[in-house]
């Protein structure tokens, strides 16, 4: 079934035109005749969860924004910067006014003024293309004032981001959005309640937003009877890594794994056999090639131990080994951490030094533990998610793979003519012999 991805590679689907003769800002009229109020209740009915990572219901969140008259803003997250999560390019690409018209339904829906659009630096084509659509649709009276003839009036502003990965984390983009190093602020109050200048904020994803018109379109209730129990409707997936079709799929929720990453990406390449996989970009604990038939949906997934988040699925064939990916993986959130909390900062680094030592030949099994007692450290215990973001899959990586991992230590030891394992002092364990801590 495709909703989102409908027609998605008519050329000139991007320019007013031809969004327009498909049906495009229809929706739009069709909840300026509806009350506020009855926008909102059509999304609240549709159970739409958020895309964007935390799967949070739209409506909920949109019904906690305070009503009546004063500045209140809806921040669009274009920053897309979760590794294996390339969907919401293809939507600003391909199909740009499907977001402005959503977001224009959902300034209505929320009563809010004003408007902007936080889009990850590395995006220029696609910042480029929606700021062309922006300027389309403010002519056109989709955008500005009393759109449409009606009594909504808002403002949409295009911002580009510089390239951070904490940028992605909601209250990080406000600050940046502000004009400040994009930090992630302490939560409560949350957005909602004080975002944006302080102001109540509604913050949504790009595949949550352009999802709007066609609920308002099939109408809440309708848009409910999609997908499973729990995860309505549909979504798209990205599916990148050992797979021979990488790419965006539509699916209904609720389908099973295997059909994604065998029936549309056509599994690895010939010869290999998933050995695990990443069901929500590179932040979610990895699943196994047991697990390829689960439901492909949110709560089936946080039963299996994961999660769906941004619907990214990264496939890891046998090919591969667990240290590499793992050291990938930390790699990245050390050097992306924004060092404000100890366990994120710290622990990512010593992450990372300790994955280096297994290569190098100097770690012992207990390294492992240790490395599993880190994560278990930082999860919860950080400011923001990014901490958990690393935790998570290195966790999963060290439980699920401990033999790999052990037998990895045997062979580099033996690579690099390290001693017995009983000579070696394993780092962080402040005894007789190692001393404490050493501190950086
Ligand atoms: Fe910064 Fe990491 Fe703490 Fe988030 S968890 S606030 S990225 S140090």
């Amino acid at each position: 079934m495709k909703l989102l991805f409908e027609g998605i590679d008519e050329p000139r689907l991007n320019t007013l035109e031809v969004y327009e003769r498909r049906g495009g800002y229809q929706a739009l009229r069709k909840a300026l005749a509806m009350t506020p109020e009855e926008v909102l209740s059509n999304i609240s009915a549709s159970e739409i969860r958020g895309r964007g990572g935390a799967g949070f219901q739209m409506g909920k969140k949109a019904s906690f924004l305070p009503h009546g008259h004063m500045d209140k803003y809806l921040v669009c997250n274009a920053d897309e910067s979760e590794p294996g999560t390339f969907k919401d390019r293809e939507i600003m690409q391909k199909n740009p006014h499907m977001l402005v018209e959503g977001i224009a339904i959902a300034t209505y829906a929320a009563e809010i003024n004003r408007a902007f659009i936080y889009i990850r630096g590395e995006y220029e084509l696609q910042a480029d293309i929606l700021e062309a659509a922006i300027a389309e649709a403010l002519e056109a009276g989709y955008i500005g004032e009393r759109v449409l003839g009606s009594a909504h009036t808002f403002s949409l502003v295009l911002h580009r981001g510089a390239g951070a990965y904490i940028c992605g984390e909601e209250t990080g983009m406000l600050d940046s959005l502000e004009g400040k190093r994009g930090n992630p602020r302490l939560k409560p109050p949350f957005p909602a309640i004080e975002g944006l200048y302080h102001g109540p904020t509604l913050i949504n994803n790009v595949e949550t937003l352009a999802t709007v018109p066609t609920i308002i379109r099939m109408g809440g209730e309708d848009y409910a009877k999609l997908g499973a129990q729990g995860s309505t409707g549909t979504k798209l997936v990205s599916v990148s890594g050992d797979v021979q079709r990488p790419g965006n799929y539509e699916i209904e929720l609720g389908v099973p794994s295997r059909e994604i990453i065998y029936g549309l990406a056509g599994g690895p390449p010939e010869g290999r056999e998933v050995k695990f996989w990443f069901p929500g970009g590179s932040s979610a604990p990895v699943l196994t090639k047991d697990d390829l038939d689960i439901p492909y949906d949110f709560d089936s997934m946080a039963k299996a131990g994961s999660m769906l988040g941004s619907g990214a699925i990264i496939v890891v064939d046998d090919s591969h080994t667990v240290l590499e990916v793992a050291k990938k993986v930390a790699k990245f959130y050390a050097h992306e951490s924004c060092g404000k909390c100890v366990p994120c900062r710290e622990g990512t680094n010593w992450t990372v030094k300790m994955l280096e030592r297994i290569s190098s030949g100097e770690a012992t099994p207990m390294d492992l533990d240790i490395m599993a007692s880190v994560q278990e450290q930082i999860i919860g215990n950080c400011l923001c998610v990014l901490g958990d973001a690393m935790a998570m899959p290195i966790g999963s990586m060290v439980e699920k793979f401990r033999d790999e991992l052990e037998a990895e230590i045997e062979a580099a030891r033996e690579r690099a003519g390290a001693g017995a394992l009983e000579d070696v002092i394993p780092i962080g364990v402040a005894d007789e012999q190692a001393g404490p801590l050493p501190v950086h």
